[in-house]
């Protein structure tokens, strides 16, 4: 025993204390802080002794034996941390410094130096945290000396979770400065990883810039530490983005700070400016970083946007002419560089009128313009072109053609513009709360600028009568003002009334269409409706009742819009005959006062709402469809017990999930039933989250593809197309396949239930007959339906051959022999076809009961008709065998 654990963990000079630290000393080593003697540990023996370790021996002198034990009993209980602690914590009692005893003990266990995150020195600090919290009475000095070695012991190592924790327990954060010297030690060996850690634990990030260790562990690829450390240091946050923001150009690389700092095992290549701005922009809103100290990157998500404003205006053309001036405005400002690659952009998009424009309305310098442009310009002015010349005319609208008046094309707000009420003050505030009050049903939405890190702008809440915009904006910015009348303040009460007496007002029924957003963002900028999410009662968000209407019941829309995107717009469209125009959507939100149109657009989103729900409610009530069954209403999911579907027959997944489920669109009324079907018949592909329940779906001889985790989330929506199979699916991923697939085709599965309930449930809603015959009649491996009959004494022969067989790598002539089913390549142990047999679980005492094998001839693998089966068989017996 004596031959192992060389201790050799701090070999480091040890400068600020100026002593040599070379070794932990044992408990029972003189000490100047602690006291501690052979007896105390022949104490612990005896005490240990108590203990369920009956195969211990008793009689050890040395606590070195006593440790050797402990690491027997850790590795023989495979690790059981349990029995590892009770006996830690006995040692621990007795022991008069167990700060020493602790740190003693995880230094001299086998795997310290491992890494390992599971191991006996990990058990041994955890098991002290565990004694000190349960032994908070009793008093322990901790020296410096003591507090040096933990750092020097944790510091040889490379677990940083026990380094954590032992800077905790050691509380080394308080004497960071004495063990300075140490870390800057580290630095110049270009540790930087024990560096960075240390840094932060020690608290002395003050003392190191970002050169010494964060820049280069970020060019060695290791964000992570990086990360952690300036999660914790906010003072550094700003200038280390500031130093990724001077990466984003081609002017610098990171081969060049490599050589300079001469960092290790650097990865250069890797860190391109495409690299760093994509982390610059996420450390910069992680941050919370302005983007005019970083404007390298600003400038590249600028031009990003101009490319995008631009692509919305000539390529999707859903973005009014002012929208998109205003948006374009906002994003130039007075950056000429901008304003320049503007000019170059509407160029590539043949829009030179507009460039020239462009160019004059920003005055920008001649000789940065694209030539193209310059000559345009050039030549305009040699013919006097009056009116780009005089610059009399740089009224920005008359530049891009006037917008052909198609406005009749799209739905209008049926209410006079006075009926559109602004809410800023609170008497508006407190009116629009009475409104409220005597509307059962109103129609909400939010609008805010496009882009990351925008605010809320405005919140539009309509009812038959009005339209409230209450202005969030400047409510918010007035708030701030010292002046401003507290009489006027919207203040957190009004705030919390809006929640309380109409969000979570379960009178009043709240239409929205994709709300959830809205919920989210309205959480974000209103402190007082955080919690609003889980506050709002009965909620209907139109556009999931809607999605499911077009699947389901697709004769209740008034129009036909075919090709549609199933957005608000053509729901619009589908309900009162003209779709939404939204072209002001993507406008800037931000401006004020608010334009004529944007407002109209604002007040008419939350308006129809109103107006589509009226449609579908009347016309649901002419064609006989329960709405209410589909409707997805917070309030009433609540209080809908999960174990009810029991008593609501077959169809009772239908009708929880509110989705459709069957090729008949009223399934959930159970009127009339699918025709039967045979499991073989039933074609079905599953998503990759229902692995378990296509497997289910398989041993009962469903025909089932299956999606795996690592395929693209459009898979299972791609095999269900091409091969006409019904889809399983769940989440969001269900709603996104409804969109594309023909009623019926796709079946939503509740995943609260287990497997064996889910493959129940389909089965039932889809009225496939199981008999005994398809159990197992389908490979669950591979969901082939062709098993090769092969008798026991074959198989055996087979079996017994292949172990010698498998050594011999030459190809041989096939030996086929013919079976019921198929044939085997006896010789090279493969089906026909060509798969190479799997023995896996079979043995000796099988051929003794078992007759009859078979053989997958798809993927090789090897079944009998054994126990497992007919437990199986009597499983399902009562559930899905309809015979
Ligand atoms: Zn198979």
């Amino acid at each position: 025993m004596a031959g192992r654990g060389k201790r050799n963990y701090a070999t480091r000079e040890f400068r600020s204390t100026n002593r040599r630290v070379n070794t932990v000393r044992s408990p029972d080593q003189p000490s100047t802080s602690s006291h501690q003697n052979c007896e105390e540990w022949n104490d612990n023996l005896t005490e240990l002794s108590k203990q369920p370790f009956t195969d211990m021996q008793p009689g050890f002198i040395e606590h070195r034996a006593w440790f050797d034990e402990l690491s027997t009993a850790w590795n023989q209980s495979n690790n059981d941390l349990y029995i590892t602690t009770r006996l830690l914590k006995v040692s621990y009692n007795s022991s008069s410094n167990p700060y020493r005893t602790a740190l003693y003990f995880m230094c001299e266990s086998p795997d310290f130096r491992t890494g390992k995150t599971n191991s006996l020195s990990s058990a041994v600090m955890k098991a002290f945290e565990d004694w000190l919290k349960e032994n908070t009475s009793r008093k322990f000095e901790i020296s410096f000396e003591l507090q040096a070695e933990a750092f020097e012991a944790v510091g040889s190592q490379n677990n940083s979770h026990l380094t954590q924790l032992v800077a905790e327990i050691y509380r080394l954060g308080n004497v960071g400065e004495h063990l300075l010297e140490r870390v800057k030690q580290m630095v110049t060996m270009r540790d930087y990883k024990q560096a960075c850690l240390f840094a932060t634990l020690l608290n002395i990030q003050k003392h190191f810039n970002i050169n010494e260790f964060l820049v280069p562990l970020l060019l060695q690829d290791r964000v992570n530490f990086v990360q952690n450390y300036l999660d914790k240091c906010p003072e550094q946050q700003e200038v280390f983005v500031q130093f990724i923001d001077s990466m984003c150009t081609y002017e610098k690389n990171a081969f060049q700070i490599v050589g300079a700092l001469q960092i290790p095992d650097a990865k250069a290549g890797k860190w391109n400016p495409r690299a760093f701005k994509k982390l610059g922009s996420r450390l910069m809103k992680l941050y919370n970083i302005s983007p005019e100290v970083c404007s390298n990157i600003s400038q590249i998500n600028n031009i990003g946007t101009l490319k995008y404003l631009l692509h919305k205006k000539y390529t999707e053309g859903n973005i009014s002419d002012e929208a998109w001036e205003e948006m374009i405005e906002a994003v130039i400002k007075n950056d000429v560089g901008l304003q320049v690659e503007l000019c170059s952009l509407l160029l590539c998009y043949d829009d030179l009128p507009c460039a020239i424009k462009c160019a004059h309305k920003y005055n920008v310098p001649r000789d940065q313009l694209p030539e193209t442009l310059q000559t345009a310009l050039e030549d305009r002015e040699k013919v006097n072109y009056l009116s780009y010349k005089s610059g009399q005319n740089e009224n920005w609208d008359d530049v891009v053609d006037p917008e052909p008046s198609n406005d009749h094309m799209y739905h209008s707000l049926s209410l006079p513009f006075s009926a559109i009420v602004n809410v800023v003050t609170k008497q508006q505030f407190e009116r629009m709360l009475d409104a409220f009050q005597v509307a059962n049903v109103i129609g909400c939405d939010c609008e805010w600028k496009p882009g990351a890190g925008s605010k809320l702008s405005i919140i539009q809440i309509a009812t038959w009568e009005q339209i409230f915009i209450i202005d969030v904006k400047v409510i918010l910015e007035n708030n701030q003002l010292d002046q401003i009348d507290p009489n006027w303040k919207i203040d957190a009460k009004d705030w919390r009334t809006l929640a309380l007496a109409v969000f979570a007002n379960v009178e009043i029924k709240k239409l929205g269409f994709g709300f959830s957003t809205d919920l989210k963002m309205l959480s974000q900028c209103l402190p007082e409706c955080e919690r609003l999410n889980m506050e709002t009662k009965n909620l209907l968000d139109l556009h999931g009742l809607t999605q499911k209407l077009t699947v389901m019941h697709p004769e209740i829309f008034l129009y036909d819009f075919p090709h549609s995107s199933r957005g608000l717009t053509d729901i619009v469209g589908m309900c009162l005959g003209k779709k939404l125009d939204k072209r002001e959507q993507f406008s800037n939100w931000d401006n004020r006062p608010l334009r004529q149109r944007q407002t109209e657009y604002a007040a008419l989103d939350a308006y129809c709402l109103l107006e589509v729900y009226n449609v579908l409610q009347s016309r649901a009530a002419e064609l006989g469809i329960d709405l209410d069954l589909m409707m997805n209403i917070r309030s009433k999911k609540k209080t809908k017990s999960p174990n009810s579907t029991s008593e609501n027959g077959p169809h009772s997944s239908c009708v929880n999930s509110t989705t459709p489920c069957s090729p008949h669109s009223s399934c959930e009324n159970s009127i009339t039933p699918p025709p039967p079907c045979s499991p073989g018949q039933f074609r079905v592909v599953v998503d990759s989250m229902l692995q378990g329940l296509g497997r289910q779906l398989r041993l009962m001889g469903v025909d089932v593809k299956m999606v795996e985790n690592t395929d693209e989330p459009q898979t299972a929506l791609r095999i269900g197309i091409n091969e006409n199979r019904i889809i399983l699916s769940t989440g969001s991923s269900f709603e996104k396949f409804l969109q594309y697939v023909q009623p019926g085709m796709c079946h939503h599965v509740n995943t609260a239930s287990t497997q064996r309930e889910q493959a129940h449930r389909v089965l039932n809603c889809f009225n496939v007959q199981v008999t005994t015959q398809d159990i197992f009649s389908r490979c669950p491996k591979c969901n082939n339906s062709r098993y090769i009959r092969v008798p026991s004494e074959h198989v055996r022969q087979l079996w017994q051959n292949s172990s010698v067989l498998s050594k011999m790598s030459l190809f041989k002539t096939p030996l086929w022999i013919s079976y019921e089913n198929g044939k085997l390549d006896t010789l090279n142990l493969k089906t026909d076809e060509n798969a190479v047999i799997q023995f896996d679980g079979v043995n000796d005492e099988l051929f003794k009961r078992v007759d009859l094998f078979y053989i997958c001839a798809t993927c090789g693998k090897v079944y009998w008709e054994g126990s497992h089966l007919k437990r199986l068989v009597s499983a399902l017996k009562n559930v899905v065998i309809s015979e």
